[in-house]
């Protein structure tokens, strides 16, 4: 093994063990979550590393680094997240390699992703994604809608062709009512989880966590945790 394979492979099983850990406290069964390993700022020879350790499911947040680490890494079999916020004019790139776009946060964007999944004929699967510290009806700093504007988002990417409803994602707060308190965040998304699948039964993926909070997500219900520094190390900067 070389040096890093051997460091990722030590990470990932801390990762695994705190999930399993999480999953045991909460009286949920391990498999009720998918970790996600999110490689931005990581090399195209990171994510092979990754896909040689077992892991299954990459996201990144940034198109331009995305879509040439995503073509090196076709030969894979990894689905890709995308979770930043996302410019409908990269909408027809971020489609040629992402499953599943987390990060839906407004209905130009479902309009932008419809068009592209009809013209390639793949089916999107996409995530609304919350800010729980933006006002009602605003969208937050960092992306996301307000919770009430999730209902009209969902009914319209429900009625888009190409589109498939996943449920919700957020990230836990660093402002307003939540700042630091990541499971009332979580229990919060949770309780508007509840409500989407009442008029939609199959949204039921919970995208929450990360690697500082991941238990908290896993303890409130997540079905998808996000990880990247845990796994791949802190990276330079803040992004
Ligand atoms: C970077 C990022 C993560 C992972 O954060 P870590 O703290 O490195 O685990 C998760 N979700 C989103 C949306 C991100 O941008």
């Amino acid at each position: 093994m070389t040096e890093r394979r051997e460091e990722l492979a030590a990470n990932l099983a801390r990762v695994e063990d705190r999930i399993a850990a999480a999953c045991e406290a909460a009286g949920r069964a391990r498999e009720e979550v998918t970790l996600i390993v999110v490689t931005k700022t990581y090399p195209a020879s990171d994510v092979r590393i990754l896909a040689g350790l077992g892991v299954r499911h990459v996201a990144e947040n940034r198109d331009q680094d995305a879509a040439p680490k995503a073509a090196a890494c076709a030969d894979l079999p990894l689905s890709w997240h995308f979770v930043g916020q996302l410019q409908t004019n990269k909408v027809r790139s971020v489609a040629g390699y992402a499953e599943m776009v987390q990060s839906v946060d407004r209905a130009r964007l479902v309009t932008a992703l419809s068009k592209e999944a009809v013209r390639t004929g793949r089916e999107i699967g996409c995530l609304i994604q919350v800010a729980l510290d933006a006002g009602e009806k605003e969208r937050g700093d960092r992306g996301g809608v307000a919770p009430g504007g999730i209902e009209e988002l969902a009914g319209l990417i429900a009625s888009s062709e190409g589109l498939r409803l996943g449920g919700l994602m957020t990230v836990a707060p660093l402002t307003g009512q939540y700042a630091g308190r990541q499971r009332a965040a979580f229990d919060r998304l949770m309780d508007l989880s509840t409500a989407l699948r009442r008029a939609h039964p199959a949204a039921t993926m919970v995208s929450a966590g990360m690697s500082a909070d991941l238990e908290e997500a896993v303890a409130a219900g997540a079905t998808h945790v996000r990880v990247g520094s845990a796994v791949l190390g802190v990276r330079p900067g803040l992004r």
